[in-house]
């Protein structure tokens, strides 16, 4: 079997332009412009490039972008004073405070401080808890992509058996969630699992999001499974030069999968999509508007 290719930049550029759609008839039917604000400490290469896209993205989507660049030497109290602010100005809809913070600042404590319906990151507690007990909180972003893409190739989850590797707070345990919302029947493997490969092996559904190259065997997976890769790793070639890898090994698996996301093209380019998607949800839910189909 060869498998089909989830290209999640295709389904990401057509979720952008529905996103921008919904902003055009915000704008027109209820002078509403969603913003976005987006926190960055320090100078960390990896961070800023990802700040400048989600900036850039915003913008073409019609939308405000807020962009507070704060020193690496900043107080966790100054910080804190900042997503305040924030949390109090009607133009922001949405708040992300890009992780991971300096050592010297509580990362919890930053994330308790955003107001839950402006986290469009989907962190807080309370929309962890909103998720597991099926309210309408904010969902973290690449989760949410993932199980788009997922409904969009399968249709109907229901019954599927799902393995999702890494328990992560912001990937694998929300997945996990998602899974389980659409009536899969989940198994949550980590560092301790024993024999993963069993585990992956009768899942229907794989969700790798572990941060180990191709740690997930092309032979482990089920003939026709769904591969959804969100690993992001930079390996070293041969040749001295450096390549982004997922968490499963890609070529072998695609000899046996139903379909497949590549890395990178598949789940990176759904998480900004889908940070735009919440901003607009969040703006919505705070004016109390019907969200544009
Ligand atoms: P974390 O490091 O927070 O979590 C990794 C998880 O993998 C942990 O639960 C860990 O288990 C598990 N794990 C580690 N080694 C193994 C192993 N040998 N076997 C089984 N499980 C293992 O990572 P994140 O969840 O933040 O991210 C995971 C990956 O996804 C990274 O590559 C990251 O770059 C990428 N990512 C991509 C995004 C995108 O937009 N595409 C967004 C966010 C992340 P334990 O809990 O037992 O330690």
């Amino acid at each position: 079997m060869t498998a089909s290719i989830i290209d999640g930049k295709a389904f990401a550029a057509n979720l952008k332009e529905q996103i921008a759609r919904k902003v055009s008839i915000l704008k027109e039917n209820h002078n509403l412009t969603p913003g976005l604000a987006v926190v960055l400490v320090g100078e960390d290469p990896a961070s800023q490039v990802y700040v400048r896209n989600k900036n850039k993205s915003t913008k073409a989507a019609g939308m405000n972008s807020y962009e507070y660049l704060m020193d690496d030497d900043v107080s966790e109290s100054e910080l804190i004073a900042k997503v305040t602010e924030l949390n109090g100005d009607p133009s922001v809809h949405g708040i992300l405070v890009q992780l991971p913070l300096p050592k010297h600042i509580n990362e919890a404590a930053v994330i308790e401080t955003i107001s839950p319906e402006k986290d469009v990151d989907g962190f807080h507690v309370i929309n962890s808890g909103l998720l597991a007990t099926g309210g309408k909180g904010m969902v973290p972003c690449t989760p949410l992509g993932c199980i788009m893409m997922l409904k969009d190739k399968l249709g109907s989850l229901s019954g599927l058996d799902a393995v999702v590797v890494g328990r992560s707070n912001i990937v694998g345990k929300p997945m996990a969630q998602l899974l389980l919302n659409e009536s899969c029947t989940v198994t949550i493997a980590h560092s301790r699992t024993k024999n993963l490969g069993e585990v992956v092996g009768r899942s229907d559904i794989v969700v790798a999001a572990v941060g180990v190259p191709e740690l997930v065997k092309g032979s482990w997976i089920k003939p026709g499974a769904t591969v959804i890769d969100v690993g992001i790793n930079r390996i070293e070639k041969d040749d001295g030069k450096t390549k982004l890898v997922g968490d499963v090994e890609f070529i072998p698996a695609s000899e046996r999968a139903g379909a497949i996301t590549p890395v990178p093209g598949g789940v990176g380019p759904m998480t900004i999509a889908v940070l735009l998607q919440n901003t607009v949800t969040a703006a919505c839910r705070q004016l109390a508007i019907d969200e544009p189909e």
